[in-house]
């Protein structure tokens, strides 16, 4: 890596990877890749109850299948490892230690009971509940005599009583008011750390340079910059991106649709149409464009054009660019993730190139690849479906004829039909019955896919083959 810079991503494995985190990955991702720094991923699993391995899977999973791949994190050594939280339990207690050394953080042993009635008590009197700072001060006897009667002690940082200033590269300066900390637990009773203690121990030792995260991150980004002093580390610049809400405003919610990326997959978005889409969630590039490529991306990615406004989800917008996706990657690409859906309806291909074939006609008109087996299933072998307003033409008076000489024209040529062969014997067919135009198009369309609408008829013929187009042509004729 040319530069300095490190970013990381920090997700919590304790759910889906949810359109919100895969945002704040893509911007500290796209942020690397345009500084050409250092991307790197860390799993953040001190939440014993709440952390599982399939979780982490998935979000891994999720994060490769988006294209957000990691410098540094799990499976990819930097040298700065481990990059799992769970595995850094020593580095969190040797830090605390150190502070509780100089005196900067104190041994509390204070009851969940007896805080939670302080607690009570203060929102009773309409006060902000804060610790009250009784085992500030303890005397090493006082300490010993709780440590005798078994009380196993939480550490808490001692804060300084003063405000804070956040300088934030989206916010500019956020000033918190010093009443709203009191003395915070950096280690729990059972050695572990709390989230905003290992974060400062782990992005300080992976010489973090900018934290990219969510807004609603900045209260906790007031107390780490108190750790980042207790420590006598340098702070790194801090970004935090906006929420991103429904059309309404409100909350991104579960009951209004998809909000993970493997529903959005499952979905069938391209992870070039959804990083697209996700990227302009509080971000804009300087030229206005909204269809980019990742390269493109990457290439207009700056921070100063980060938005500090709430971002609206608006999923018709997603559908729009990721049809203008479909249109636009590598074939092969679309073809690879249109597979599944295929497959999944029954429509096997084992021939790739036909495949592709179909997807490359097929792709015009789709929003997402869970569009592709019905724009597709007509390619297949088997009974097609017929549209009524397709049934119409292949009932009018001239569709025989018309059927009839165009397999007799076909048969004037030898081998496979290619599109140009096909629109000759066509053509030919269309003055042997007198017709053109609608006329003579829409029954062989309807013949042939058993639709009204569809891609170009010499392609469509192509696709199917020489043995299909006569054998539906023959079929159709006949019940005509
Ligand atoms: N584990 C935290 C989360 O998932 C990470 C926050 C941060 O980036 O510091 O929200």
């Amino acid at each position: 890596m040319s530069n300095n810079i490190r970013v990381r991503f920090a997700p919590s494995p304790t759910g889906h990877l949810h359109v919100g985190g895969a945002r704040t990955a893509l911007f500290n991702w796209l942020f690397a890749r345009h500084e050409g720094g250092t991307f790197i991923v860390r799993v953040e699993d001190t939440d014993r109850a709440r952390s599982t391995e399939e979780s982490e899977r998935a979000v891994l999973e999720d994060l490769t299948w988006l294209g957000l791949t990691w410098d540094e994190g799990p499976g990819v050594d930097g040298g700065h490892g481990p990059y799992r939280q769970s595995e850094r339990l020593d580095l969190y207690r040797e830090h605390a230690e150190r502070l509780l050394a100089e005196g900067k953080a104190f041994r509390c042993y204070c009851t969940d009971e007896e805080l939670e009635e302080k607690r009570r008590t203060a929102l009773a009197q309409g006060r902000v509940p804060q610790y009250d700072g009784v085992c500030r001060d303890l005397t090493p006897a006082a300490r010993k005599q709780l440590e005798d009667e078994g009380q196993s002690p939480v550490v808490r940082l001692r804060a300084p009583p003063r405000d804070v200033t956040v300088s934030d590269l989206v916010r500019g300066d956020i000033e918190f008011k010093k009443e709203m900390l009191g003395d915070f637990i950096i280690l729990r009773s059972d050695g572990r750390p709390t989230y905003n203690f290992a974060v400062v121990v782990d992005d300080a030792l992976m010489q973090i340079t900018h934290v990219i995260r969510a807004e609603e991150h900045l209260p906790n980004t007031m107390r780490q910059v108190l750790v980042y002093e207790a420590l006598g580390y340098a702070l790194p610049a801090f970004a935090h991106v906006s929420l991103i809400v429904d059309k309404d405003r409100s909350k991104l919610s579960k009951r209004r649709g998809a909000t993970s990326v493997s529903e959005f997959r499952n979905l069938g978005y391209l992870p070039g149409g959804l990083l697209n889409y996700l990227a302009l969630l509080g971000w804009s590039p300087p030229d206005s464009e909204e269809v980019m490529t990742v390269a493109e991306l990457i290439d207009k990615f700056e921070l100063e054009r980060v938005s500090p406004s709430p971002a609206a989800f608006d999923e018709d917008k997603l559908d729009w660019g990721n049809a203008h996706h479909l249109r636009e990657e590598p074939l092969a690409d679309v073809a690879a993730l249109g597979m599944r859906f295929a497959e999944a309806r029954g429509l096997i291909e084992p021939d790739f190139d036909r495949f592709e074939a179909m997807v490359d006609l097929a792709r015009e008109g789709l929003a997402r690849l869970s569009d592709l087996p019905d724009a597709i299933s007509f390619f297949f072998d088997g009974d097609i479906e017929v549209e009524d307003e397709a049934r119409e033409w292949l009932f009018r008076d001239e569709t025989k004829q018309l059927l009839a000489s165009l397999v007799r024209r076909l048969g004037e040529s030898e081998g496979e039909i290619d599109a140009s062969t096909f629109k000759a014997a066509l053509k030919a067919a269309g003055k042997d019955a007198g017709v053109k135009g609608k006329d003579l198009f829409m029954p062989v369309r309807a013949a042939l896919t058993g639709r009204s609408h569809g891609p170009a008829l010499g392609e469509v013929a192509a696709v199917l083959g020489r043995g299909r187009v006569i054998g539906r042509l023959t079929q159709a004729e006949g019940g005509s």
